[in-house]
């Protein structure tokens, strides 16, 4: 599920939304439209955010043992010339 957390510039609140096609982004607490999603989630609220970031972890680490995989077959083709 797409939760994301948001940080309202408005009243300074920070909360988390379910973001669907149809979600109107706005502060639940003013309604403003002025909120930021935040790039770290800076504390475990809850275990569906637990899971979110567990599984947002291991798509990285997968994207990150590929690019080394991709890195090192690119430097065995080098060597071998
Ligand atoms: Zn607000």
């Amino acid at each position: 599920m797409p939760i994301f957390e948001y940080s309202c510039s408005g009243c300074g609140d920070q909360f988390e939304l379910l973001v669907l096609a149809a979600t109107v982004l706005a502060c639940p607490k003013c309604q403003s439209g002025q909120i930021e999603r935040l790039i770290s989630v800076p504390a475990v609220k809850s275990a569906s955010t637990h899971a979110l970031a567990m599984k947002a972890a291991k798509s990285r680490d997968k994207r990150q043992a590929s690019d080394l995989n991709r890195g090192q077959r690119e430097y065995e083709l080098h060597h071998n010339d």
